[in-house]
């Protein structure tokens, strides 16, 4: 039956992806075979898994296995297998189009980086951080055909392109469930990474040196030629030659993870996580792991070195591969690893789990509950030693923490049992250092003597914070002050009281008492008399300002500026309020402390005039521009900016 063929236009994205594929990628270009293998041993194992309440779906005989075929002199090189296939539907959806978010702005990113290299070069890691294996293929093919057939259909589907911005879909015919993909070769060119790719001993190695783990046998037909050999085995001079076909497997087929661990070489691991995760970069960290006691089981787990770039987005796949007595089980498996760490990859494999367990009992299964527990146990006294370890804080820690700290810090709501564990291993900046990161201990060692609390403060960039008039007593009598700026901190710091016993402290809620005991007494005197003294004032500036402000008070935390806003102990901050906001969350409306500065000129001058004259003195004016003014200083919008402005004009004209 001889179907037309319909023509298709790749996603615009896609189209992009491609061209990059083709046009700016000039080395390590044979890892298109490490693609297409991973990709048919996942078909495998998702017709295994299938198989496992759906046996009719495998064909009675079935072994699973994937086919290299080569052809030097047409060029084309052939990778089949019989997994699990496709569906017309599935090739147009998985194959022509990329459904994951932010595809859009990755392609875009690529391309900038294109463009900013001298040969318009783009890192083949960053193109696989995304995951486009299959496209890769046109790294080394300038035309790729690819014939699938679904297990439990009939039919099967072609799909062919040239890389150009278009494919073809028809009907195709196959014997059984599996897909072929069969590429036709680009020339030669060593010096851009194009071998022979139809050789055999250019495949052979490639195998070995990324896939040789792989637990389904890759395999490929070879032509074996005997010479004729006498009684004792030395070739006949003269004799007949044979020639025979023998399929032979190219890899070793191990798990990786029941291997004894000397026997793993660095290189190995490296290619079994770009395996699992579909990274294209080695991993910063791998784990190894032997449970045993009430359950028995084995993981190899992976730190990646780079996020991944979908690592916010809600469909994040995230999970380690379960296995059950070396046999596949299921990917994802989401039930294996909380969520803030949803960036480890890796794989597990229970001796005592049933083979037939379904996502549904995972959720209630207590021996996986068991294992998640000592996963992430694991993980977290792995990041502690290699946070040890990294004595000048630019080393492996450093770039862990860079791509993965905002994730990690999640942790602190969502896991109250590993709350201490995970606050040993966060980094944050302080008004100690731009630069250098500092953690807990650290900053407890350096605390002044009488200082009982962590101090810190949280606000949209380190510049706010810093320059933010809270801090000034702070930076003036010398105490270390956290400055927090990732949107997870306001989250996280509402439920984390303390740490090591010392209780975390925003500076810019309730009253600011500093230094020692005797110093903080005096201090507090102080404030009460001043309070007094200012006490008419600051009653007729909070009758002017009664909808905002519930107190306006004097401060003992300003040194320089004359106002700021402040929250009592428990309420919300601006920055929270804001972050509700952008979820689409009711924010309640805080009504917020003016604390005014009492040695500063201002208000020793608007104090003195107003004790003078009360009628005469524009009280509802300045209240109105102290108030707008702390807004500013802290980075909040203010509510009126015009009549703000005209405020200040009218004031600038009277003094001129
Ligand atoms: P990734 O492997 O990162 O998901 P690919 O572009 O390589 O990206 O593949 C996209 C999807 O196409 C796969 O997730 C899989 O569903 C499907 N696919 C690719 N190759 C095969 C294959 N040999 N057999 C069955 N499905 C495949």
């Amino acid at each position: 039956m001889a179907a037309t063929a319909e023509k298709h236009t790749f996603q615009a994205e896609v189209k992009e992806l491609l061209d990059l594929m083709i046009h700016a990628i000039y080395s390590n270009k044979e890892i298109f075979l490490r693609e297409l293998i991973s990709n048919s041993s996942d078909a495998l194992d998702k017709l295994k898994f299938e198989a496992l309440t759906q046996p009719e779906l495998k064909p009675s005989d079935w072994t699973p296995h994937i086919l290299l075929s080569a052809d030097k002199d047409a060029r084309t090189l052939t990778i089949a297998d019989n997994g699990i296939g496709m569906s017309k539907e599935d090739v147009v959806n998985l194959i022509g189009t990329i459904a994951k978010s932010g595809t859009a702005e990755f392609a875009a990113a690529l391309k900038a980086q294109a463009a900013q290299n001298e040969k318009g070069e783009v890192s083949p890691d960053l193109i696989g951080q995304f995951g486009v294996g299959f496209y890769s293929t046109f790294m080394v093919a300038d035309n790729v055909t690819l014939i699938t057939r679904k297990a439990g259909e009939e039919t099967a589907t072609q799909w062919q392109s040239t890389g150009d911005g278009n494919y073809t879909i028809e009907e195709a015919t196959r014997d059984a469930c599996g897909t072929s993909i069969t590429l036709h070769l680009k020339p030669e060119d060593a010096d851009n990474a194009m071998l022979d790719y139809a050789d055999r001993w250019v495949l052979q190695d490639i195998v070995k040196k990324y896939s040789d783990f792989v637990i389904h046998p890759v395999q490929m037909d070879v032509e074996i030629t005997e010479v004729e050999r006498d009684e004792e085995g030395k070739p006949v001079e003269g004799g007949k030659e044979t020639t025979r076909i023998e399929r032979q497997t190219l890899n070793s087929m191990k798990a990786i993870w029941t291997r004894p661990e000397s026997e793993v070489t660095p290189e190995e691991y490296n290619e079994f996580y770009k395996h699992i995760a579909h990274d294209w970069t080695d991993p910063l960290e791998t784990i190894r792991m032997k449970m045993e006691g009430t359950f028995e089981a084995q993981s190899l787990l992976f730190i990646p070195t780079k996020a991944p770039f979908d690592l916010f987005f809600k469909d994040f796949q995230h999970g380690i591969h379960l296995y059950v007595k070396r046999v596949f089980i299921m990917n994802d498996c989401k039930e294996l690893m909380p969520r803030y760490l949803r960036f480890i990859r890796g794989v597990v494999d229970s001796e005592d789990l049933s083979l037939n367990i379904s996502r549904e009992i995972l959720q209630q299964d207590r021996q996986i509950r068991a294992i998640r527990k000592r996963l992430v146990k694991k993980v977290l006294s792995t990041l502690d030693n290699l946070k040890k370890g990294d004595t000048d804080n630019k080393g492996k820690y450093k770039t862990f923490w860079d791509a993965f700290g905002q994730v990690l810090k999640e942790g602190l709501f969502e896991d109250q049992e590993n709350t201490e564990a995970l606050l040993d291993v966060c980094l944050f900046h302080s008004s100690k250092s731009e630069t250098e990161q500092t953690d807990l201990r650290e900053y407890i060692s350096r605390m002044q003597s009488g200082q009982e609390e962590i101090y810190y403060m949280t606000g949209e960039s380190y510049q706010a914070v810093i320059n933010s008039p809270h801090l000034e007593a702070f930076q003036a009598k010398g105490v270390e002050v956290l400055v927090l700026t990732d949107p997870v901190d306001e989250i996280w710091i509402q439920s984390v009281p303390e740490f090591d016993g010392k209780r975390l402290r925003s500076v810019g809620k309730g009253l600011v008492d500093l230094g020692t005991d005797e110093e903080k007494k005096a201090a507090e005197a102080a404030r009460e008399e001043k309070q007094e003294s200012h006490k008419s004032l600051l009653e007729a500036l909070q009758a002017k300002l009664d909808t905002d402000i519930k107190e306006v008070r004097l401060s003992s935390r300003l040194t320089d500026s004359a106002a700021c806003l402040v929250g009592d102990t428990h309420d919300m901050t601006p920055q929270m309020e804001k972050l509700m906001k952008a979820m689409n969350q009711e924010a309640p409306k805080t009504k917020r402390i003016l604390e005014l500065n009492p040695d500063h000129p201002i208000l020793e001058k608007l104090n003195g005039a107003f004790s003078q004259n009360k009628e005469d003195t524009r009280i509802e004016d300045y209240a109105h521009l102290l108030y707008n003014q702390a807004l500013l200083a802290e980075g909040s919008p203010i509510p009126d900016p015009a009549k703000f402005s005209k405020l200040l004009s009218d004031l600038m004209v009277q003094t001129l």
